[in-house]
């Protein structure tokens, strides 16, 4: 088959990209490597079967010239990390909203199959946790620039949602639980590597806030094999779903499991919310995916496999480069 992956230099991108080739799929990538890199895919440009775009999904000739070609797309192209986020948040919600409405436009004109990632995060601060798909979404004031990304997410879902109901647009939506793993970088505020980066580097770890906040950490080798098999599916089409481990650790708990695996010998520090990022932050406090309609879904391949924390950060320890 031939695959369009938006956003393939990126981290979860450059992971699908390299577990298609690896089943035998040609993987046509766009990205603008804005916070994507090449150093992600460098290893696949030597694939005749991996073609690479330096563009953005805006650029609708391009666009719709690749969606010629492919049988199905992954839209994976966002703006992403909170700290992103917060120092611009224009780029986020234009990001986001421009580059889904783009990929559904192009897409619903030859009626192909689409997958919009979708984050978590749209669950926004909700209490009830698990979350379920069909939860409802409740998101902060629009004074606090965080929620503009959940935000912008949630209209991406509610517009890929307006094509599937208006046009039939056959297109499967889903919502990824912090993703980690090799090739992960820090730079726009996610934890892990950030915390590793600090560890080995004999860095005080920065724990936000008091540290209890919990969340569930995916292995990135899941997320792909799921969305793989959610797009091989017809019954997913029209549908949402949450993707994630079900294991939870608290922040604090996360830093001093790395700096043991590290054998760092890092302090841990605590620094406040509106030091890290600004007055009146606001961070969730669990964030719990409900897998049971994933795990459904993937039932006949064995489900959502349980990859343990431990392992996942050892391998990710192994692979990092500082
Ligand atoms: N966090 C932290 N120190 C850091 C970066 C993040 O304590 O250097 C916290 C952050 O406040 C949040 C959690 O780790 O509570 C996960 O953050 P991340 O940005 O990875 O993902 P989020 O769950 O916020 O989307």
């Amino acid at each position: 088959m031939n695959v369009l992956v938006t956003g393939g230099c990126g981290f979860i991108g450059s992971h699908l990209a390299e577990k298609l080739l690896s089943i035998g799929h040609e993987v046509y990538i766009i990205d603008d490597l804005s916070t994507g890199s090449i150093n992600n895919i460098k290893h696949l440009q030597t694939n005749p079967k991996f073609h690479l775009n330096k563009d953005t999904i805006t650029n609708d000739s391009l666009l719709s010239s690749i969606v010629d070609k492919v049988d199905i797309i992954y839209h994976l192209a966002a703006a992403v990390g909170v700290q992103l986020v917060m120092k611009s948040p224009i780029r986020t919600i234009e990001t986001n909203v421009h580059g889904t409405e783009a990929v559904l436009k192009a897409t619903s004109k030859q009626n192909k199959k689409v997958l919009i990632a979708s984050t978590s995060e749209v669950y926004g601060k909700s209490e009830k946790v698990p979350y379920k798909e069909d939860d409802n979404l409740l998101i902060g004031a629009s004074t606090l620039g965080r929620w503009s990304y959940a935000c912008s997410k949630a209209l991406d879902e509610f517009l890929a949602m307006a094509y599937w109901k208006e046009k039939k647009l056959p297109v499967v939506i889903t919502r990824f639980f912090n993703t980690i793993g090799p090739r992960q970088t820090g730079q726009y505020g996610m934890v892990v590597p950030r915390f590793i980066k600090q560890a080995l580097s004999g860095k005080p770890i920065t724990v936000y806030g008091d540290g209890k906040q919990a969340r569930c950490f995916t292995y990135v080798e899941n997320v792909v094999n799921a969305i793989i098999s959610l797009m091989e599916n017809k019954e997913s089409i029209g549908q949402v779903f949450n993707i994630g481990s079900t294991e939870e650790i608290s922040i604090e708990n996360l830093a001093k499991k790395i700096k043991q695996l590290t054998s760092s010998s890092s302090e841990i520090v605590y620094i406040p919310y509106e030091q890290a990022h600004e007055h009146g932050f606001e961070d969730m406090r669990r964030r719990i995916p409900d897998i049971s309609k994933l795990s459904g879904m993937l039932s006949k391949t064995g489900g959502f496999p349980k990859h343990g924390l431990d392992e996942t950060l050892k391998l990710i320890i192994k692979n990092f480069k500082l």
